[in-house]
C-alpha cells in the first residue's frame, strides 16, 4: 500500500490503519513537518543512521578501489555515506556457499575482515571497526565511520565451535547462520533439500555458544523452521539482518513471515528490511526469479562467467524482451509499516544489502539516499523519535541487550 496523504488526512490516519488491521498498534500520531525533504536531510544528517548488511568487503575482493573517495562502481563509499546521513554499517563479511564443498571458508571470512582492518588502518580519521553499541556512539560522536562486522554464512567456521570464539576475537557481533545452501549448522530457504528439519545439532551447540559469547544470531536466509528454532533456543534477542516481509511477496521463504516477525520481536528482537527490488513485490520477486533461472542456463550454456560483458548483455537482453518491475522508496517504506502495525515501532530497523544486489528501488541508488526514505516515512506522519528507532536505536538496543545476556552467562 502506498499512502499519499495530506497533513489533514495524517490524523485520521492511525485509526484508519488500525481499524483496517484489526486493531494492530497506530503506526504514528502526527502531522507531517511543512518541508519533508529539508526536514529529512535535517534529520539524516543529525540522527545515527546505522544500516546492519553492506556487501562492502566482497566487492573490494572482487574489485579493489579506495571508497574514502566517492567511486564509479557500488552503492557504498565515504562521500555517499556522510552525504546520505549514514554513521555506521555492519561490513558483512560473506562466505560463499560453494566454500562448503571447496574448503576455505573461515580463510576467506578471515582474508575479508583482514580487508576491513585495511580500510579502517588507512584512514583512521575517517573509519574504525567497532565492537559494540558504546563504541558505534562514540565513533559517532568523533565523526569516524563505524564498521561493525557480521558473518553472512556461519559456514565459517567449518565443523569447529571454537572459531566463533576466534571470530568475536576479532569483531564479529552477528552471523548469519547460514547463506543460500545448507551447511553444517542449518537449512536455508534457497535450498529445496532441508538436510536438517530446521537447526542441526551442531547448529543449536552454535545458537548456545552465540549467546554466551555475545554475537547476535542472525536468521535472514534461514528456512521458516530453522528460524523458528533459533528463535525459540535463543536466551537473547535476534535479528534478521536483512529480510523484508513475506507479506507482500507470498511464498518467497527468503522473506520473514508475519509469524516470525511476531516471534522476532516477541523475543525482544529487531527486523530490519532489505532494499533487494527482487524482495519488495510479487512482480519484482517474479523477475528477479526468472531473470536468475536464465543467467543460470546462460552461463551454464555458454561458460559465460557472472558480471562479464556477455553476461550483462544477456541481462540487457532480459530487460529488452521483459519490461522492469519497478520498486521504489516507497515499496521499503510499505515493508517498514508493515512490520510496524504488526509489532510496533521497536523491532524494525534498515539492512540494506547494499553492495549486494544487482539493482535498487528507484530514489534509493546508494548510501546517499538514506534521507529519501526519510522523507517517505515523514510524509506518512513518523516522528523525528520512530525515525530514530528505526535507523539504528532499536539495533543498539538489541545489541546490548545480547551483550548482557552473555554478560550474565557467562557469570555463570
Ligand atoms: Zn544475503
Amino acid at each position: 500500500m502506498n499512502l499519499k496523504i495530506s497533513a489533514g488526512l495524517a490524523l485520521l490516519l492511525p485509526l484508519v490503519l488500525a481499524v483496517g488491521c484489526g486493531g494492530a498498534p497506530p503506526p504514528t500520531s502526527e502531522a507531517p513537518p511543512p518541508d519533508p525533504a529539508a526536514e529529512a536531510q535535517r534529520l539524516a544528517q543529525e540522527i545515527l543512521i546505522l544500516d546492519t548488511h553492506i556487501d562492502l568487503p566482497y566487492r573490494l575482493h572482487e574489485h579493489p578501489a579506495d571508497v574514502t573517495v566517492e567511486t564509479a562502481d557500488g552503492h557504498f563509499d565515504l562521500v555517499r555515506a556522510r552525504r546520505g546521513g549514514l554513521d555506521a554499517a555492519f561490513m558483512s563479511i560473506y562466505v560463499p556457499a560453494s566454500l562448503q564443498e571447496e574448503g576455505g571458508a573461515r580463510a576467506m571470512a578471515d582474508g575479508l575482515i583482514d580487508l576491513v582492518e585495511g580500510i579502517a588502518a588507512q584512514a583512521p580519521e575517517s573509519f574504525a571497526i567497532a565492537r559494540s553499541p558504546a563504541e558505534v556512539r562514540s565513533l559517532f560522536e568523533q565523526r569516524v565511520f563505524a564498521l561493525p562486522l557480521g558473518i553472512e554464512n556461519g559456514a565459517a567456521i567449518e565443523d569447529d565451535i571454537s572459531a566463533l570464539a576466534h571470530f568475536h576475537g576479532r569483531g564479529v557481533r552477528y552471523v548469519t547462520l547460514t547463506h543460500s545452501e545448507p551447511n553444517l549448522i542449518c537449512d536455508s530457504s534457497y535450498a529445496e533439500e532441508r538436510p536438517w528439519g530446521g537447526l542441526s545439532p551442531f547448529g543449536r551447540e552454535v545458537v548456545v555458544e552465540m549467546n554466551r559469547l555475545g554475537i547476535m544470531i542472525d536468521v535472514s536466509h534461514l528456512t521458516d523452521d530453522a528460524a523458528r528454532q533459533a528463535l525459540e533456543l535463543s536466551r537473547a534477542p535476534v535479528i534478521a539482518s536483512h529480510s523484508c516481509a513475506r507479506h507482500f511477496t507470498p511464498g518467497f521463504e527468503r522473506n520473514i513471515p508475519d509469524e516470525l516477525v511476531s516471534l522476532v520481536a516477541a523475543g525482544g528482537g529487531v527486523v530490519q528490511i532489505a532494499f533487494a527490488p527482487g524482495f519488495l513485490s510479487e512482480a519484482a520477486q517474479r523477475q528477479s526469479s526468472e531473470l536468475w533461472a536464465a543467467m543460470r542456463a546462460f552461463t551454464n550454456e555458454t561458460g559465460a562467467s557472472w558480471g562479464s560483458p556477455e553476461f550483462r548483455a544477456r541481462v540487457e537482453e532480459f530487460y529488452a524482451a521483459n519490461p522492469k518491475a519497478e520498486t521504489d522508496v516507497a515499496d521499503v517504506a510499505d515493508h517498514i509499516e508493515h512490520v510496524i502495525r504488526l509489532v510496533g515501532i521497536d523491532h524494525v530497523g534498515l539492512g540494506s544489502d547494499f553492495d549486494g544486489i544487482g539493482d535498487t528501488p528507484a530514489g534509493l541508488e546508494s548510501v546517499a539516499a538514506y534521507p529519501k526514505l526519510l522523507e517517505e516515512l515523514l510524509r506518512r506522519g513518523y516522528t523525528e523519535q520512530d525515525l530514530r528507532k528505526i535507523c539504528g536505536e532499536n539495533l543498539l538496543r538489541v545489541w546490548s541487550e545480547v551483550e548482557r545476556v552473555a554478560a550474565e552467562l557467562q557469570a555463570g
